[in-house]
């Protein structure tokens, strides 16, 4: 059996997070703790890639230069939708859209570089937890650790264990479809992504989304779906470094279902994200689409355990939006914090971390993003309501002022 002081589950935003910020208060954990990750990067993962500024702000606070040398798509103006109405969110940017893969496959060679250990394609099978560590079985070997993160995702095994006493499951519902957009799309010219409210009228507790993304040409060489009708272009087919971080353009369009209100009925979101793709200029029947579950924060939820800890999608993630890649890089910081200070108190207990978490700005976004998806999605089968929501939103975005340039 092997020892090892800490042990991450999964190297996901959130995990590699976590690594990164431990390494950064002290450099001593390079040979300290491990990362077990199940497949190998960069892998398959479903998401719109959409990093708002408060991520962009926890990878520059890492040291990361900005903007990251990887394929992207700026967004300089949200568009939220209610039937006809618009409200623009401007902001330089308000967030950044990557393509997860080679987001994720970068965060983890970066982790690499700064000393962490990842080790690919080795699941963890199963964990059990005692007063004084915790054992955890992989496809490999058997370790003993003194402290767990369990940043495994909404589907993984910590997830699936620490469920079973829960009374209520508070998981969303994504689908998602990934196809070829033309260089010349609005999208691209305006900077623009839209998330479409307007079928909150149908029951969805959420949105649909239609986001500008940009590939590099070896992931869309990677895609073997029929949904990769890509038109590469002359300049774009090669592997040169302009054509790779330049990228190949392509549109991200799901919808968005958090279930708040688990009494009322389904929403059909197949059916859903059709009528979208027709208002949009699309057609469903030539895309692959795909669906993954995400657990979300409610105040509620159970963080810790003693001598385990949960980040990411694992401890919940934004229920207004279903936004999760900028959370799991704030839950790695307060993990980090959390598990420096255990380490030196000698105390495993892990009753700070709530807390902490909720005290810090991860938790106080994660409230704040919580409360309004509470009062709204309840509300939002009422017209009068989304028309009032409407109306104070546009009166907002007008009055504050466009956030300012982030890379300055
Ligand atoms: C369709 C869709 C669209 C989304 N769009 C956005 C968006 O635009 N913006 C945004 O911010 N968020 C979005 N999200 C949410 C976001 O993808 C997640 O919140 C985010 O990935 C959470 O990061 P994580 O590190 O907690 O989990 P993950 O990214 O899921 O990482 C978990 C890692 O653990 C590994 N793993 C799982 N089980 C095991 C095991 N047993 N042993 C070892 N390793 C394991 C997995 O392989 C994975 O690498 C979207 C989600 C979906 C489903």
């Amino acid at each position: 059996m092997d020892t090892i002081d800490l042990l991450i589950i999964g190297a996901g935003p959130a995990g590699l997070s976590t690594a990164m910020h431990l390494l950064q208060q002290d450099p001593s954990w390079a040979g300290r703790m491990l990362l077990l990750e199940k497949a190998k990067h960069p892998r398959p993962k479903l998401c719109g890639g959409g990093v708002t500024r408060l991520g962009l702000r926890y990878l520059r606070d890492l040291g990361f230069l900005m903007p990251l040398p990887i394929p992207q798509a700026r967004v300089d103006d949200v568009r939220l939708q209610y039937g006809s109405r618009l409200i623009h969110a401007r902001g330089q940017p308000q967030f950044v859209i990557f393509h997860r893969p080679e987001l994720d496959a970068y965060l983890a060679e970066q982790a690499r570089q700064r000393g962490a250990v990842i080790c690919e394609d080795e699941p963890a099978l199963s964990f059990d937890v005692d007063a004084d560590g915790v054992t955890v079985t992989t496809s490999r070997k058997v370790y003993r650790s003194r402290v767990v993160v369990a940043a495994d995702g909404s589907k993984g095994i910590a997830r699936q264990v620490l469920s079973r006493g829960e009374r209520r499951r508070r998981v969303a519902r994504l689908l998602e479809a990934l196809c070829a957009a033309p260089e010349s799309a609005p999208h691209f010219v305006e900077r623009y992504a839209l998330m479409d409210f307007t079928q909150t009228k149908e029951g969805l507790q959420g949105y649909c989304w239609d986001f500008p993304a940009r590939l590099s040409p070896e992931a869309v060489f990677g895609m073997s779906s029929p949904q990769a009708h890509w038109s590469l272009g002359p300049g774009s087919a090669g592997s040169s470094q302009q054509a790779h971080l330049d990228g190949i353009p392509a549109f991200n369009r799901g919808v968005y279902d958090a279930r708040l209100e688990a009494r009322r009925q389904r929403a059909h979101l197949p059916q859903l994200l059709d009528k979208f793709f027709i208002a949009n200029g699309g057609k469903m029947s030539d895309v692959v689409l795909e669906g993954h579950p995400i657990h979300w924060f409610s105040p509620l939820n159970r963080f810790a355990w003693p001598r385990l800890l949960l980040v990411g999608d694992s401890a919940g993630v934004d229920s207004l939006f279903g936004e999760g890649i900028a959370p799991a890089l704030g839950y790695g910081q307060v993990a980090a914090q959390t598990i420096q200070r255990a380490f030196t108190t000698g105390d495993y207990s892990f009753t700070d971390y709530r807390r902490r978490l909720l005290n810090s700005t991860v938790g106080r976004y994660l409230l704040q993003r919580w409360s309004v998806a509470e009062v709204c999605y309840r509300m939002g089968g009422q017209r009068w309501f989304m028309h009032l929501v409407w109306t104070i939103g546009d009166a907002l975005a007008h009055l504050w002022p466009e956030l300012p340039e982030l890379y300055k």
